[in-house]
């Protein structure tokens, strides 16, 4: 198990990179590693920290309810609850990374409820063992009521398929070690950005996103 010191190096390091990719702008999205199992406890970085800047003092250490066990005055984001969620999923799961990337939130405004992806060589990335995987990535609405999303998370989510997004919000995806998380990231983006290309050479014009209801379809 990795130790909380270990995880904070871990986590700077790649929000500063994500940061530097434009996938964690400010202080947007937050990454989380597992330190221990029973009880369940992770590092996860504190509310509204600059994500290209983290120190040590930029995280906060959860435990199983959710609840900030160091610092005692430490402020965990509301989004913390679906690093739990995920976690509470599978034993095996050692970091959880949550980007917004402007092909994820792109996307995942043009999509429905899945976004699908086949015959692409870079699946692998994600953990297949052939490029002739089928896989669809679930769209999530996005809700302000973060909570009960974690609880109900389970139900939303595709066998095998490390990763959701949040309608017009990001990505979350994950993996058995931080390394496995960073590179799901990074494959995620890959398709997300090829799926949007491949949108824009085959789907006739004008798309339309999911804007809610004041939007107005065709003008
Ligand atoms: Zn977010």
């Amino acid at each position: 198990m990795i130790s909380v010191e270990e995880a904070k190096a871990r986590l700077i390091e790649d929000a500063a990179e994500f940061n530097r990719k434009g996938w964690m702008s400010g202080t947007s999205g937050n990454l989380s590693i597992k330190t221990g199992d029973v009880p369940l406890r992770y590092v996860i970085t504190a509310s509204g920290r600059d994500k290209g800047k983290l120190t040590p003092a930029d995280f906060v250490l959860v435990g199983e309810e959710g609840e900030v066990l160091e610092p005692v005055d430490g402020k965990s984001s509301a989004e913390t609850m679906l690093h739990e969620a995920v976690y509470r999923e599978d034993f095996a799961i050692g970091a959880v990374y949550h980007v917004h990337t402007v092909a994820a939130t792109l996307l995942s405004m043009y999509g429905e409820e899945y976004i699908r992806f086949s015959g692409l060589e870079m699946l692998k990335g994600l953990g297949f063992s052939t490029h002739e995987a089928d896989i669809a990535i679930p769209v999530i609405e996005n809700t302000q009521d973060i909570r009960a999303l974690g609880l109900e998370l389970a139900t939303h989510l595709e066998p095998d398929v490390p990763g959701f997004l949040l309608r017009g919000h990001g990505l979350y995806t994950w993996g058995k070690t931080p390394f496995e998380a960073r590179r799901h990231v990074e494959i995620w983006d890959f398709l997300f950005e090829y799926k949007l290309k491949e949108w824009m050479l085959t789907r006739p014009f004008p798309a339309h996103a999911h804007t809610g209801p004041s939007s107005r379809p065709g003008s």
